[in-house]
């Protein structure tokens, strides 16, 4: 079966009462002389949780899913694989929410970590030390969208012995398997494609490994950054629609990438889609579609942008993505005020860059808008 059947039919029969629709298993504790097909309390296993891990897994191709009560506690749950020590590689231009993870709570916590290019696998391997314990990549990035070549890294992760993590969150499971191309670790925040519809926030990792999967439901269960049975459930019916939705997103932000390409307002336009990318081979190569995600370098400074998006009507400025609906954000005003503008240089995030999460509205609608956004920055000059 294909991945849009398995999506709605894996784990999901109907139950012993003919509903056809999991239901909600709102309750914490288990009768305990009970046939409990394992479950006792719902931090460590609740049946609503268990079949959304179950179809995650399945839609990353993946042996066992857990699920976390968001992306970071995922990213948590990954890290704590760690136990506190050794060192870390990471790829660089991460999403912000993680980069205050390992800065704030694990470097402070004796956890080395070195920041290496996304698009560049000899730097990861120039980068591994005789304590490096697993090296942890997204690609692709935010908000530069550069790729990262997942089977290079495996390669350099295997050689030496140590865990590659991928954060799958940009790409969704629809268009990259990151255990396929040899990582031993996927990670998503379901707030985000996932769920697609911005009223739920959630985490997956998934593993084929079952010593992995084993000290990672540990770490669940004794964590306990679970998520509740309706977080769960409003997830697996966001799954339901991966695959259409993910196609519509992926139609339509090509569809805007090439416009914002031909305006005289954009010096250049980011999506992975597009062979302009400086590396559409690889993406076209590991990824099967090219998500929602457009990032665009305006020809204005910070306040032309601000005054661009103020301008907006279909597209409110906010910090998440991957939902139905479009957003915009503006990340050296947003995410990346909380680094130096030195760091923001070196990174590549300059104060003219816009991201888009480009939704499923019609995409004739959302160019208009961003047309006449952009028509009245032009008649304020
Ligand atoms: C949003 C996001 C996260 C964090 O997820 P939360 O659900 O907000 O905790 C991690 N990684 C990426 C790539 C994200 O976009």
């Amino acid at each position: 079966m294909k991945l849009p059947t398995r999506l709605i039919h894996v784990a999901q029969q109907p139950d012993a009462l003919g509903s056809v629709i999991p239901p909600v298993y709102q309750t914490v504790p288990f009768e305990h002389e009970y046939d409990r097909h394992g479950f006792e309390y719902s931090r460590s296993a609740n049946p609503t949780r268990r079949i959304l891990e179950t179809v995650i897994a399945e839609s990353e191709g993946g042996k066992h899913g857990l699920a976390f009560a968001s992306g970071v506690a995922a990213i948590t749950a990954v890290l704590n694989l760690l136990h506190g020590g050794g060192h870390l590689v990471v790829s660089d231009d991460i999403y912000l929410g993680t980069y205050g993870l390992l800065e704030q709570v694990y470097r402070p916590w004796g956890l080395e970590i070195s920041y290496v290019k996304a698009e560049d696998p000899d730097g990861f391997r120039a980068a591994v030390r005789p304590n490096t314990r697993m090296i942890l990549v997204e690609s692709p990035t935010n908000p530069l969208l550069k790729i990262t070549d997942i089977r290079a890294v495996a390669d350099i992760s295997m050689q030496h012995g140590i865990l590659l993590a991928v954060d799958n969150t940009f790409a969704s499971p629809m268009y990259q398997n990151p255990l396929a191309l040899g990582a031993h670790i996927v990670i998503h925040s379901t707030t985000k494609y996932i769920s697609g519809h911005s009223d739920v926030l959630g985490g997956a990792v998934v593993v084929n490994d079952d010593k992995l999967y084993y000290d990672l439901k540990t770490y669940q269960r004794s964590a306990g950054a679970v998520p509740g049975p309706w977080d769960c459930w409003l997830t697996l019916r966001g799954m339901k629609t991966l695959p259409i939705r993910m196609r519509a997103h992926s139609e339509n932000a090509l569809f805007i990438a090439q416009k914002l390409q031909q305006h005289l307002l954009v010096d250049h336009v980011i999506y992975p889609g597009l062979p302009t990318h400086p590396q559409y081979a690889l993406a076209r190569r590991q990824m099967s579609g090219f998500s929602g995600m457009v990032s665009a370098e305006l020809k204005m400074d910070g306040h032309g942008v601000q005054r661009f998006i103020k301008a907006l009507r279909l597209f409110p400025l906010a910090a998440s993505l991957g939902g139905v609906e479009s957003l915009v954000n503006h990340p050296a005003r947003m995410s990346h005020s909380y680094i130096s503008a030195d760091q923001r240089a070196r990174i590549g995030v300059s104060d003219s860059l816009v991201r888009f999460s480009i939704g499923i509205e019609d995409a004739d609608d959302l160019w208009s808008d961003i047309e006449q956004a952009l028509k009245t920055v032009m008649s304020d000059e």
